[in-house]
């Protein structure tokens, strides 16, 4: 029976690493249904208030090129293999979070991770404070990753962020180079009221030599007064990108930069 459980478990694996994931993160109300929606039956329907994660099997549309297939041709069947992915969705609200936390953690076949913005809501507070928090955690999750299995002697596997500015249709929806500027000024600030919040609490002080250290693997990024940079988490595997879009309104769906970058992982 062991070596049966063994046959399955290596059954199990071998399936498990055969499909690509990407995973779906941001703040409710982003996008991220409409996405998994497009990806789903190539259009819009009405977006479903999403309360647990779901994994739809996606296919990278034409005319992208997955990345692993780019000299074969479409209809080859490795061709058509490399575009199909797992797309997995994470509930925005507040106290859903961790699953997309556990998500994390489970990184297997996992080669990037989308995270969603809308790029009118983060123009100003309360919507740019609400995506830069998640953000922000959601990076140091990442970050965290990284330090731990680099303590364990591997090298963590890379994982590509795209941040995908969505609802670019909209008027006051900041155009992509003016919304990374603006998440990263408002991490900054994330960051820097995190570490006064664990200096107030005391948890460093009385952890002794410890505590200079506890201090440092909770901050994101470079560490010093300067100001956050998304190029700071390159060292530690994680290269972010920011592309935008539109899913819902304007003359028509256009996220083909969202998917340029989906083939660059496939
Ligand atoms: P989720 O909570 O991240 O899953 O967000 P949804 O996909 O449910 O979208 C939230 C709302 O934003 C819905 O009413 C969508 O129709 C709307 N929406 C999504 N994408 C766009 C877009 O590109 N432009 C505009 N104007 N609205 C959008």
């Amino acid at each position: 029976p062991i070596f049966l459980h063994y046959l399955a478990y290596r059954r199990a694996a071998a399936s498990a690493k055969a499909t690509k994931g990407i995973l779906l993160i941001g703040p409710s109300g982003a996008g991220k249904t409409a996405f998994l929606t497009t990806a789903e039956r190539k259009s819009i329907a009405q977006t479903h208030t999403s309360t647990a994660p779901l994994t739809i099997r996606a296919t990278l549309p034409s005319p992208h090129v997955p990345a692993s297939a780019a000299f074969r041709a479409p209809g080859d069947p490795s061709f058509e293999r490399a575009r199909s992915f797992n797309l997995t969705d994470t509930p925005g609200h507040g106290k859903l979070r961790r699953f997309a936390t556990s998500k994390l953690n489970d990184t297997l076949g996992l080669c990037g991770i989308i995270f969603v913005v809308d790029a009118a809501y983060i123009s100003e507070d309360p919507g740019l404070v609400e995506t830069s928090e998640y953000l922000h955690d959601t990076l140091l999750a990442l970050q965290k990753r990284a330090a731990s299995s680099s303590k364990s002697g591997r090298e963590a596997k890379e994982l590509p962020v795209l941040i995908a500015a969505n609802k670019l249709d909209l008027f006051t929806a900041l155009p992509p180079h003016l919304a990374k500027l603006q998440l990263e000024k408002a991490i900054s600030r994330v960051r820097r009221s995190r570490a006064k919040g664990l200096k107030n609490s005391g948890a460093t002080l009385s952890e002794g030599d410890d505590g200079g250290a506890d201090e440092e693997s909770e901050w994101l990024g470079e560490w010093g007064e300067g100001e956050f940079e998304f190029t700071q988490l390159e060292e530690v595997g994680v290269t972010v990108s920011v592309a935008g879009g539109n899913l819902v309104g304007g003359e028509k769906v256009d996220v083909d930069a969202w998917w340029e970058w989906v083939a660059e992982r496939l």
